[in-house]
């Protein structure tokens, strides 16, 4: 097989965002995908005729001139992708158990403001002060921004203050910060842990713009491999690759588990950083950087609910809901079994073929991994799908899924009803679509407590292998685009990236 300039290990949104750059930029690039289905968190999947999404419900940035779309129009996406704006007044409606009020999300600073504030107006001059702080918190990040200066390393002032208490120096209704908290299920917050940084970044890029994907966000992925094998690029599924072999002066070729391999003179890894160590023998990396990266604690994961509705019964809507049963917004994170689930979020996807009423809605609640451990044995995946993962996980499913629903119908009475059929992922099932070890959303949990630890560089200790994707510094449609223009960054320049970039 011929030598390759970059191989790619991985086809996420990261490593294929670094496909089409450094395809579209001359490099022969070589991208290698363990499953059928390109994309990574962005594969969709079919019941009833009816698309799912699985790993991206809405993406925020995408007006005209700001951050995702300049980056989305120069990965040649952004005029083909079919997107719904989302409800300006509340794109994301916060609500609480034993509270019948839906407190919103409004899109754009000025109308978040003013929704905000005129539920809590003694909280004004604390709002303003959220906003105006979430915005220059987002401006320590110049590529985030745009800009093509790299992150000031020396600089901690946003990346070890926390989110919680960033929060609450701004307000000071009990009420209004778990409202402006209520939504940290987008970042898998921890009160004690999640930086300022992650509430701020992500939180931003949906007050400026909320949108959904018509028909799923694997449409990203499609056009993406289109790009990407329109500028020579080749792209293999159904390739897993199990070793980096190591040379003198560093990697030489993957290996993948059908004895294939793959010569290359660069390499990126998309997967996990844990992964991407453990397929390098003893003696190339430092054991105290193995370490290091080992010990690292994964965000939580999730259990969802896909519902397919009976035609014409649930009306469409066009905004999201984050649930808390406790008024602590930062509380469901820690839940118990027995009082699981302590929060539910709604996201009702955007079909082309529906109007007025919702063909279906995901419904999901975080899941740790140890809940479906006893079944890790067990691999569900296309091309070894087996038939089941057995009786008992069907049975452990099943009452899941009911209590979430239990919970769902106190806030949409009647909604069973309305139900043609639901289907259901657990914490095994993103293990075995992603690859990673324990079904982590998110990647790498990022903590202000020592904030350069959990921050990762595209860099490795193996001078030609380098990192993408969502466990290097952000998660999300924005956060992995921003990490794939810093590893693009080691091939091209900074400077020469952000130009083209700049350009859109
Ligand atoms: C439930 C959920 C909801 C989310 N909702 C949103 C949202 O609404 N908006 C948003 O912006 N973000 C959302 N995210 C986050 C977002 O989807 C991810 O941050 C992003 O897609 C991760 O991209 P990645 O590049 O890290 O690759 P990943 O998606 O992690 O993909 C890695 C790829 O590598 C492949 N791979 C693994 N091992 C191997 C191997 N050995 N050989 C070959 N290939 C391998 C995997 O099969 C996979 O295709 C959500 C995530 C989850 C889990």
């Amino acid at each position: 097989m011929s030598k390759y300039d970059i191989v790619i290990i991985g086809s996420g949104l990261g490593g294929m965002e670094c496909a089409y750059i450094l395809a579209k930029e001359g490099y022969k690039v070589c991208l290698l995908e363990k499953n059928r289905q390109l994309g990574g968190n962005l594969q969709i999947f079919v019941r009833d005729k009816v698309i799912f999404d699985t790993g991206v419900h809405y993406i925020g940035g995408l007006d005209e001139g700001q951050n995702l779309y300049r980056f989305f129009s120069y990965l040649g996406l952004m005029d083909k992708l079919k997107l719904r704006r989302m409800d300006e007044s509340g794109f994301d409606r916060v609500t609480f158990d034993n509270d019948p009020m839906e407190y919103p999300h409004a899109m754009g600073y000025e109308r978040f403001y003013e929704t905000l504030a005129a539920i809590f107006p003694n909280e004004r001059e604390g709002l303003k002060l959220y906003c105006d702080k979430l915005q220059e918190a987002c401006d320590s990040f110049p590529i985030y921004r745009v800009r093509d200066a790299v992150f000031n390393e020396d600089d901690l002032s946003y990346l070890n203050i926390g989110a919680k208490s960033f929060i609450e120096t701004c307000v000071q209704d009990p009420k209004l910060r778990n409202v402006l908290a209520g939504t940290n299920a987008l970042y898998a917050g921890y009160a004690d842990r999640t930086p300022l940084y992650v509430h701020a970044l992500v939180v931003n890029t949906y007050i400026e713009s909320a949108w959904k994907c018509v028909d799923g966000g694997a449409q990203i992925a499609r056009l993406l491999a289109k790009g990407i094998k329109d500028h020579g690029g080749e792209i293999y599924n159904y390739c897993e690759v199990s070793k980096i072999e190591m040379g003198s002066e560093g990697a030489t070729a993957v290996l993948t588990t059908d004895g294939r391999r793959f010569e290359g003179k660069q390499f990126i890894s998309n997967i996990h950083p844990v992964q991407t160590l453990d397929m390098i023998e003893e003696g190339f990396v430092r054991k105290s950087f193995r370490k290091r990266i080992a010990g690292l604690d994964n965000s939580i994961s999730i259990f969802t609910v896909h519902i397919v509705f009976k035609p014409d019964t649930f009306e469409y809507l066009n905004y999201n809901y984050y649930h808390s049963k406790n008024s602590d917004a930062w509380a469901a994170i820690h839940y118990t079994e027995k009082n699981w689930p302590e929060n539910y979020i709604v996201f009702v996807p955007a079909s082309s073929k529906s109007g007025k009423y919702a063909d279906s809605m995901n419904v999901m609640s975080y899941m740790r991994y140890e809940e479906v451990e006893k079944w890790a044995h067990t691999l569900n995946v296309i091309p070894h799908r087996q038939a089941s993962r057995g009786a008992d996980y069907q049975e452990f499913k099943q009452i899941k899924a009911e209590k979430l629903l239990t919970e769902l119908e106190k806030k949409f009475p009647g909604i069973r009803d309305k139900i043609q059929s639901y289907h259901v992922s657990t914490p095994l099932s993103y293990r075995d679509y992603i690859g990673t070890s324990d079904g982590s959303m998110y990647g790498i949990a990022k903590d202000y407590n020592n904030p350069m630890m959990s921050l990762l560089s595209p860099r490795t200790q193996i001078p030609n292998l380098f990192l993408t994707g969502q466990n290097l510094n952000m998660h999300g449609m924005l956060g992995v685009t921003v990490g794939a223009i810093m590893t693009c960054s080691r091939f091209l320049g900074l400077k020469y990236i952000m130009q083209q970039i700049s350009k859109h």
